[in-house]
């Protein structure tokens, strides 16, 4: 019987080593194992036995199970890890293939402008200030020295939603909001925005567009300093070569009031098609603050003093880009915004 039993355990244990899956490995444990198994079998017929050898024959099957059973399992970790290898292997990926490229996109030409002044402007001290669209007729005219009946407001025709209230012509009324929230403290912001006027649209208007303005008050403020805050601006907008010349102008709430002219930045001055063969391109208007919009926001227009102006956000992009038409900017064409791409920035 102990030479039955270690024959049994040599077989089993060669079988084992020989199985190539876990199928075959689990063949092998219900075929020696198993209750109808030859180790069970002789474990029954252990009655058989005398009293002396039982105990003996009982430790050696032990054994023989132990063995067997230790060995299947060994044998079936191993397998799982060559069967975990082999999925590995099959499913690896290739990182020599070229990989997919993802379409980044960029900012609008129309926001780049405005961040672009924006910082020039926060370097030099000045705040963002914003308000709403949607203004009421006392900020959007009265308030800049537009009274009702004025004939000014004939070139700033609206949209109105009452009588009091209107899609905002320009972002002056932020200028109206800041001054009277200041209550005569020195001020220095921007106020970049959009802004709406009843215009039929074509290459160079838009019923809505944006604008930025700018409004400085305080002690001592002067022409010159309009003057070279301009300067700063065109050179940065259009290279360090431009200057810039004011004609005298006309707008209700400055006094004087100046169109800016920027030496053209496609011919030098020279002349072209850019600049109308004149050498200068008209980018903005300004002037120094009118009393009476200093003093109808409680400003004391003997003691402080201030300029403002306003650039139109379009008009700067579409020199800047050499853009033809102003409605690329709104119409959305993947087309037009992609030439922007990021790395020009
Ligand atoms: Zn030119």
């Amino acid at each position: 019987m102990e030479q039955q039993l270690k024959q049994l355990e040599q077989e089993a244990l060669a079988k084992i080593e020989a199985a190539s899956n876990l199928k075959e490995l689990n063949d092998v444990r219900v075929a020696y194992l198993g209750k109808k198994g030859p180790i069970t079998d002789l474990l029954k017929g252990m009655g058989k036995l005398s009293p002396e050898e039982r105990p003996k024959m009982g430790a050696l099957v032990n054994t023989v199970r132990e063995n067997v059973t230790n060995q299947l399992e060994a044998r079936i970790t191993i397998l799982e890890e060559q069967a975990i290898q082999e999925q590995l292997e099959k499913e690896s990926i290739d990182v020599t293939l070229p990989g997919r490229k993802i379409r980044t996109g960029n900012r609008h030409p129309l926001t780049r402008v405005i961040e672009e002044i924006e910082d020039l402007f926060l370097s030099m001290g000045y705040e963002i200030a914003e308000g709403p669209e949607v203004e009421k007729d006392y900020y959007n005219f009265e308030a800049l020295n537009l009274p009702k009946g004025h004939p000014a407001r004939d070139m700033q025709d609206t949209f109105y939603i009452t009588e009091e209230t209107l899609l905002r012509t320009h972002t002056s009324p932020v200028q109206a909001r800041t001054m009277e929230a200041k209550k005569g403290e020195p001020i220095r912001i921007i106020c970049p925005g959009k802004v709406f006027r009843r215009d039929n649209d074509d290459a160079t208007h838009s019923h809505q567009f944006m604008q930025i303005e700018g409004l400085v008050i305080g002690e001592n403020i002067r022409m010159s300093d309009l003057k070279g805050t301009l300067d700063a601006l065109a050179k940065r907008m259009f290279g360090e070569e431009r200057e810039i010349r004011l004609r005298p102008s006309f707008f209700p709430f400055t006094e004087p009031s100046v169109e800016v002219d920027v030496s053209c930045h496609k011919c030098g001055g020279t002349g072209c098609n850019v600049c109308k063969q004149t050498g200068w391109i008209e980018i903005l208007g300004a002037g120094m603050v009118h009393p009476n919009v200093l003093e109808m926001a409680g400003y004391d227009s003997k003691k402080l003093s201030g300029f403002a102006f306003g650039i139109g956000a379009e008009r700067i992009a579409m020199l800047k880009y050499g853009v033809d038409d102003i409605r690329h900017f709104y119409t959305n064409d993947i087309r037009f915004l992609s030439q922007f791409h990021r790395t020009e920035e």
